[in-house]
This record gives C-alpha cells, structure tokens and sequence, in this order.
C-alpha cells in the first residue's frame, strides 16, 4: 500500500509519534516520581489499535463509561489498569471494578449508596473527585467570570466533606484516592500549581491519606511555544508540599498523546464557480476534522497533481466537505492560491484527538483508518458500510 493511494476520505496514524509521546511523557513523570503512571483518556480517541498501543507502553485505561470500560478489558487491559470515572458507570462495573482494584474515583451519591454492596469482610480502597471551580481557584485560566464545574463533591458546599462522612461509616471503605480533573482554556502550567496548592490544603483539613493523587488531563502534546511535558511535571514537583510527594501520581492525557499522531486527507472531487467564488467540493467531511465546528483554521497540507504547472485563482476558494450540509464548509483560500482541482489531496495534521471520537453517523459512516507502523501501512479499521449501521436493528 502507498500514502498516494489510499481511499479518501480517511485517517492515517502514525504509530513512532504516539509512542513517542507516551515514552516522553512518562519518562517526564518519572524524572520527578518513582511511583508514577499515564491514564491514557480512552473517550478522547477510542481506536481499538491506539488503545492497544497505549496498554502495550505502560498506560493504564482511563474509562469514563460502562461502554469504555468494557472496552477496555475487551482490548487486553489488565482489570487493575484501570481508572473508572465520570457519571456513566452501571452498579455492576461500578463494583467489579473496585472489588478487581483498579482506580475508582467515585462522582456521585450513588455510587457512595453502591459500595454498601461489597462483600464485607474484606477493605476497600476507593478514590473520590473533588470539584474544581476555575475562577476560584485560578481564574487567570478561566474561560468565563463563572468557569464551573458539574464534575465531583465540592468542599466549599460541604458535599465532599459529607461524602467522606458518607464513605467511612460504611466501615470498611477508605478513601484513598483523589481525583482533581478540569481542562483549563488555556492548559497553562501554572494552572495545575493552582489547583495541587487547593487540594493539597484540603487533603490536609480532611487528614486525608492518599495512595494516589490522579492530576487528570488537559495538557499539550509536544508543541513549539506551549508547555513541555518536563514542564508540566516540574510544575507538579514544585507545587506539591513534600509530605505529599510519596502518593502515586497519576495524569490522565488524551489530546497530549494522541492529536499529533492523527493526519487526515480529503480529495479534490470537483470545483464550480458563482457568487464571485469558487467553490470546491471534496469527499471528506467537517464532520470528520471538526465535529463541533468551532475550529477557525487547521495545520494542513496540500499535494497537488502536476505542482509545477498550476495556476493561481483569482477569486476566493471556498474548500468544502462532501455532506449535505450547507455549513459543511471547512476554510477558504484567499485570491491569489493555487487553484485547487480534482485530484488534489488536502492533509489535515494533529487531527487524533476529539475527532473520530465525535463523528456523528450523518449521510457518511466512518471512514478508513490507517496506520503508518514499522511494517508499513496497514489498514486497521475499514470504512464503515450498511451492514455495521444496521447491526442490531428490527426493521
Ligand atoms: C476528557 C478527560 C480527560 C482527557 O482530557 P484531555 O484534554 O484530552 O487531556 C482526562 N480525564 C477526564 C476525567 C476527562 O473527562
């Protein structure tokens, strides 16, 4: 198979840049702490290979759903390299997954109602997610004056407080995990020094005692001009009080590890001319790129047929994806560009992460993936036709 072939509209992971983000991230972690690990966030990109690939290099699963935690163990995951979080989880995972000793943070009520249900006679151990409230705690990194959160028990209410209260009369539950997950605008590091400077005084009010301390995520992935990983962990070290810098520390990266391993390439499929315009029409989709339709530019490329001989457009080119609908329109290329034409492939880079994730099923199903691996390129997930989107249904 060759890149110059491949059908479009497709995706193209490149298997040494995922590595290597895993391998520098965690050689990051483990330059400040011995007892460390990655929680790679399965709901940020849940591709069977990537996921594969993120438990063959250390990471453990960081499930926010039943769904994704069956998935997980269906991939191979060890049932203990596991953090269950978030809302979705069903009793029965709920207490498999703390009676198998994986990481559970516990979200809600009643999940703290669930763990009277474990077989007494032995102990448990069980995290909890604390609620972070951005302009609170560092509102330099807030996306509004009220940048809250639906997310954990929060101390300023009481609620946490209560939730320990809650857990310990159980009698033989301990809380021995804390979960400070929020995704900051701007992903700064000085955000993360924030919020360990706010939990670590309320591990020490609440006389807390912790195996692990999960960071969660938000952090960017090898960038010039942003954060580095090192970075973000010595900001870590450096904010922890030294009585705390023996708990396990966890990170949970999803758009860090996976969004630069992610290309995407489109074709040209035809061009039409009106309303002093050009419009070009390709057979991939916005739907694919940028499934919120929020993003106002993308890194991307273009491998033109015949590059030597092209002229340039004098008009603006609108590019455009292949759905029927009308706002399915992905930029514009100013006057004076190349005029694109049929045959040419557009190449959308650092495209892994909250996309393929996000795709709704609308006129088109899923496209091709590829990898680009050691042994060449594969394809490691086939296009979706009628027969997946109609599995499981009466009609
Ligand atoms: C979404 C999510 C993450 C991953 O966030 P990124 O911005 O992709 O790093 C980690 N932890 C939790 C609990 C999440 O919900």
């Amino acid at each position: 198979m060759d890149i110059t072939n491949l059908k479009t509209p497709c995706f193209i992971l490149d298997e040494a840049e995922l590595v290597r983000n895993i391998r520098e991230f965690d050689t990051a972690l483990h330059s400040k702490f011995n007892k460390s690990f990655i929680g790679y966030s399965v709901k940020t990109n849940a591709l069977p290979y990537v996921l594969r690939l993120a438990k063959d290099n250390g990471c453990y699963a960081e499930v926010v759903s039943y769904h994704e935690y069956s998935l997980a163990l269906k991939v191979g995951f060890d049932k203990r390299h596991i953090i269950y979080n978030g809302p979705l989880k069903s009793k029965s995972t709920f207490l498999q997954a703390v009676g198998d000793g994986a990481l559970v943070n516990v979200e809600n009520w009643r999940e703290i109602e669930w763990l009277r249900d474990l077989p007494k006679g032995r102990r448990y151990g069980i995290g909890i997610r604390l609620n972070i409230n951005i302009s609170k705690i560092s509102p330099e990194d807030a996306a509004c004056d009220d940048d809250d959160s639906r997310f954990g028990f929060s101390f300023e209410s009481g609620e946490f407080q209560q939730a320990l209260k809650k857990i310990s009369s159980i009698g033989n539950i301990d809380v021995v995990g804390l979960h400070s997950h929020r995704e900051p605008k701007t992903r700064s590091v000085s955000f993360y020094r924030h919020v360990i400077s706010y939990v670590a005084n309320i591990v020490s009010q609440c006389q807390l005692h912790l195996d692990y301390w999960d960071l969660g995520g938000g952090f960017f992935g090898i960038m010039s001009g942003k954060p580095t990983y090192q970075q973000y962990v010595d900001g870590f070290y450096e904010a922890l009080p030294t009585s705390l810098r023996d708990v396990t520390i966890v990170v949970e990266p999803g758009n860090a590890i996976v969004a630069s391993a992610f290309d995407y390439r489109m074709e040209v499929i035809d061009v039409k001319h009106h309303d002093g315009k050009i419009y070009v029409c390709t057979d991939g989709t916005r739907n694919d790129v940028d499934p919120f339709f929020r993003k106002t530019d993308y890194f991307k490329d273009f491998v033109l047929t015949n590059p030597k001989e092209r002229p340039l457009a004098d008009l603006p080119q609108v590019i455009s994806g292949l759905s029927c609908l009308e706002y399915d329109r992905l930029f514009q290329l100013p006057a004076g560009s190349v005029a694109l034409t049929p045959g040419d492939i557009i190449v959308f880079h650092r495209v892994g992460a909250y996309t393929m994730a996000l795709s709704p099923l609308f006129i088109h199903y899923f496209p091709n993936v590829y990898v680009s691996s050691p042994s060449g390129l594969l394809l490691i997930r086939k296009e979706w036709n009628e027969n997946n989107f109609i599995i499981g249904n009466n009609y």
